[in-house]
């Protein structure tokens, strides 16, 4: 047995921490494409944006030049609270699927909020309050962003409303409970509190929601009150960007030992962990410094990056929200009652999409049947309870360590442990009963999706 130089946890000191976000897009030799004004076509200015999304957060959204963001000295106070969080060396898993692969995972789950949001939450809340703003308003799916962001406003003393997607409203009532404790005000989505959600429950009468839908009436409610703006939890740059926060940790925790990584997993739901995990060793890639195979695992059920078209489209069902170029299944698209309600998104971020067409990340998509197969393997021998939405992660990183075990590989292999699953007991229930089905939507049901994508000159 291997000496065990490495221990089970890195952790970095508080001087170790990152001072500066980093700004992949800054080395991309393809930028991502510019949103667009769905009116005019052409690109959303500064002021336009900044009607909807606070200043300095339009600032960082639009700069695809500047490498560095410094973060303010109170976000990094903040995340002094619950960062850095651990890079950990999964002996126990290595030793329980006996492959010769080094594992490690990043554990983003060590806070209430129980996931990564809270990274991009203190942020955009901090923004907020610097420009004297009362509130903001914004939508959850799976309720891991709805908490985030209620524990960054009740921190930041801002008014937080939030649009849950309605079935998760339901079938997760005690994240609405967290939340409502942090103050914020919860509406499940579609709700008949504004013109975009009457409009869609009369379309479809009796839907379960997506996060397209809560988008436009979190975007809608913003607009409708003074002092307040739209913040989002993923899919934007800025949010990736904020996110980089967890890239910049492994990176530094892996170069304390000396680690090279030879494959880099995360789960892709809008794009922003993986996004921030990937953004450092992208940027080796971009510069010419290493070479690493990175991919971005979605579930079959919403295969925006393995089966969608990359092309402009809204980022909400109401179609009131910026046109972003990405790899889509369409705004229309409604995908299955699925247990991971945070990749249930129709979209993906556009840096992580362009990085895909570019060849410089790869995406596959599993099922969820064999992705809590792979959580409750991991969770017997790591201890953690993951996350539906990670387990996607942990699925893809025991097959290429399995894979490993038949070649006789020594891969190191690192991926994103995004949170804990204690909120999905529901799921992790019907797993349990033998009750949970798979869904793979037909190439028809897809079209379907796709016929939603606008059609203009150029986005043929
Ligand atoms: C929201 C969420 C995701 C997916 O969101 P991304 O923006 O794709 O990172 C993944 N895991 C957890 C635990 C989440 O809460």
């Amino acid at each position: 047995m291997e000496e065990r130089k490495i221990p089970y946890k890195i952790y970095l000191t508080e001087d170790e921490m990152p001072r500066y976000w980093y700004n992949v897009r800054a080395d991309m030799k393809h930028k991502p494409a510019p949103l667009l004004n769905p009116e005019t076509y052409q690109p959303m200015t500064e002021e336009e944006l900044g009607q909807v999304f606070c200043h300095e957060l339009v600032r960082q959204e639009l700069d695809m030049e500047t490498p560095y963001f410094e973060i303010p000295e109170e976000i990094r106070n903040f995340y002094k609270m619950y960062r850095p969080s651990p890079l950990v060396r999964a002996y126990c898993l290595e030793e329980k699927l006996k492959t010769p692969a080094k594992i490690y995972y990043k554990f983003e789950g060590n806070n209430t909020s129980g996931s990564h949001k809270l990274n991009s939450a203190i942020a955009q809340a901090y923004y907020a309050k610097q420009q004297g703003l009362r509130g903001v308003t914004t939508e959850t799916g799976a309720g891991q962003w709805g908490t985030a962001l209620s524990m960054a406003c009740a921190y930041l003393g801002l008014d937080c409303q939030v649009y849950m997607v309605k079935c998760s409203y339901e079938q997760k009532p005690f994240r609405r409970e967290v939340m409502r404790t942090y103050g914020a005000h919860v509406t499940p989505s579609p709700s008949n509190t504004t013109s975009v959600g009457r409009k869609i429950l009369a379309q479809f009468p009796g839907t379960s929601g997506s996060l397209g839908c809560a988008i436009s009436e979190a975007v809608e409610a913003a607009a409708s009150k003074e002092g307040y703006r739209y913040v989002l939890g993923s899919v934007l740059s800025q949010v990736l960007l904020h996110q980089t926060i967890i890239g910049l940790e492994t990176q530094t925790a892996l170069k304390k030992y000396d680690i090279h990584p030879d494959i880099i997993i995360g789960c892709a739901g809008g794009g922003s962990n993986l996004g921030g995990l990937i953004a450092p060793f992208a940027g080796e890639m971009l510069r010419g410094e290493a070479n690493y195979q990175l991919i971005a695992v979605e579930p079959a059920s919403c295969p925006s990056l393995t089966r969608g078209k990359y092309r402009y489209d809204y980022c909400d069902t109401g179609m009131i929200c910026p046109l972003q170029k990405m790899y889509t299944l369409g705004n229309g698209f409604i995908p299955a009652a699925s247990h991971s309600g945070g990749l249930r998104y129709h979209g993906m971020s556009s840096i992580v999409s362009q990085l895909y067409d570019d060849g410089l990340m790869e995406a596959r998509s599993v099922e969820q049947t064999e992705v809590f197969a792979a959580a409750q393997e991991f969770a017997k021998c790591e201890g953690i309870l993951p996350a539906p939405e990670s387990s996607h992660a942990i699925r893809v990183a025991m097959d290429e360590a399995i894979r490993c075990r038949e070649t006789g590989e020594e891969k190191t292999i690192v991926f994103g442990l995004t949170g804990t699953g204690y909120f999905d007991m529901v799921a992790y229930g019907k797993y349990n009963d033998g009750e949970m089905t798979d869904y793979i939507p037909t190439d028809a049901e897809l079209q379907h999706g796709f016929d939603s994508i606008p059609k203009f000159p150029g986005n043929e």
